[in-house]
């Protein structure tokens, strides 16, 4: 299997990072394809606890390659800060690569960002404000700055002069809030410019980050290629999840970026016919961060002990995750859309102790209609009320099971029912945080 794709099969968080790690033992490369430093993956190794918003999770490998594709937007503040932080655990980061067309999150994505959530008010997307949207949007309007440009200065100042002439207007309505604000707040002296948004300063200070950088500037999609073609195993790393996505997901509660399979040929540069295999990634429950509807959603005693036993907080944002009951009908639209060809569930271990199980075989519509797909419809899937079948619970600690023995019958009997139900088979099950608590089911 040269390309394996490993993809979130609900709203994010699904423990992908563990799920890369362990496949990127048996990959020589490691490819994020699309989204930027609102990743967050989670590693336990050895005890020790990494956390990665943008590098590829294979990074503590220093023998494999791990590329930060053309589809993803970077921030190379943050990149820098991650290459500083490993560097200093003695992590060795030679082998990493970053395309030369990937797009770069500018200070003003980062303002403007910000500023678009307090201007929706209560309509707020809950975006992470790192400034990713904008990025993206800037991408398609064809003002973006890529990472090649930060090698040459002329080329640099020049288009950053060219995004700044497109966004007076809003910088302009931010620096009269910001004045509002220096007023009401009683402060004295001179409106500054913030110099953030400065043409010379933002150039010279990207100049040199360029310079740190050069060293891991790369044709990437061409070292996919290679390793493809020399047989190589290459792991395609997504970000953010299925019904994040910017197309399929429950828009406008979406990403920026389109998380799914198909993403992974657009954001690497290889054909679809290199993916050979989709592994989705799915909590044995359900959790969502941020605004947007969630048929499962639990405010109960169940939903908070998922919360707490499952650590239910953002890597990135430290936000609660809203949780809730597993959702088949989301999960069984999640391996259509891309073309799974294996689930693996994780966190089974955290509902120890729940009885009964249960997970949402439909929806029931505001009118009363059964509903046995995903809506298309964003005011269906808000009025959707789930339906569910209830599944025996299991009171044992899982933690120590290593092979599918192990689990008690109603744990294996809930796997079962899951697989069964959406049509592919569950390879890999996590029963806690640490790298080896997994039971390999095939
Ligand atoms: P990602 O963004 O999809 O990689 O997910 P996160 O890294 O944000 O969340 C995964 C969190 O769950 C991390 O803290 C992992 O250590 C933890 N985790 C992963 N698998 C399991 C599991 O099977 N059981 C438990 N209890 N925790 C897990």
């Amino acid at each position: 299997m040269p390309g394996i794709a490993i993809i979130g099969a609900q709203w994010g968080d699904e423990g992908k990072g563990k799920v890369t790690d362990l496949l990127a033992e048996h990959a020589e490369m490691i490819v994020r394809f699309q989204g930027g430093n609102n990743a967050g993956h989670t590693i336990v190794r050895d005890g020790e606890e990494f956390k990665f918003h943008l590098i590829p999770s294979g990074i503590l490998y220093s023998e494999k390659t791990c590329v930060i594709g053309n589809g993803v937007v970077l921030d190379p503040r943050i990149l820098l800060a991650e290459i500083d932080g490993l560097k200093r655990r003695g992590i060795d980061v030679g082998n990493l690569k970053v395309s030369a067309n990937a797009h770069l999150i500018m200070p003003y994505h980062v303002l403007l960002d910000t500023a678009g959530e307090v201007k929706l008010g209560k309509y707020s997307i809950g975006t992470t404000r790192r400034g990713i949207g904008p990025c993206y949007a800037d991408k398609a309007l064809r003002i973006g700055i890529r990472v090649q440009d930060l090698l040459d200065e002329k080329i640099l100042r020049t288009k950053i002069r060219a995004a700044l002439a497109f966004k007076q207007q809003a910088l302009r309505e931010l620096s009269v809030r910001r004045r509002k604000l220096r007023r009401e707040a009683g402060e004295e002296g001179e409106d500054s410019p913030d110099p953030r948004l400065d043409l010379h300063t933002m150039t010279e200070e990207h100049v040199s980050f360029g310079h740190r950088l050069e060293p891991h500037i790369a044709d990437t999609a061409r070292l996919c290629w290679d390793a493809l073609d020399a047989g190589q195993t290459v792991v395609f790393e997504g970000a953010q999840a299925t019904l994040l996505d910017l197309d399929h997901g429950t828009y406008p509660f979406v990403t920026s970026s389109n998380p799914i399979a198909g993403a992974a040929t657009i954001g690497a540069g290889v054909g679809p016919t290199d993916i050979d295999e989709v592994w989705g990634v799915a909590k044995a429950y359900a959790t969502r961060v941020g605004a947007g509807p969630f048929p499962t959603e639990l405010e109960d005693d169940v939903g908070r002990q998922m919360l707490e036993r499952g650590q239910e907080y953002g890597t990135t944002t430290g936000r609660e995750r809203r949780c809730g009951w597993l959702d088949l009908v989301a999960l069984r639209y999640a391996v259509r859309l891309n073309g799974m060809t294996a689930l693996t569930i994780t966190k089974l271990d955290v509902l120890k102790g729940i009885d009964p199980l249960r997970v949402a075989v439909r929806y029931r519509s505001r009118e009363g209609a059964l509903l046995d797909h995903f809506p298309y419809h964003q005011s269906i899937l808000h009025g959707a009320a789930p339906e569910y079948e209830e599944l025996p619970g299991f009171d044992a600690d899982l933690g120590a099971c290593r092979s599918e023995s192990d689990l008690p019958r109603e744990a294996r009997d809930y796997l079962d029912f899951i697989a069964d139900f959406v049509g592919v088979p569950i390879d890999l099950v996590g029963v806690g945080p640490g790298r080896e608590q997994v039971v390999w089911r095939d």
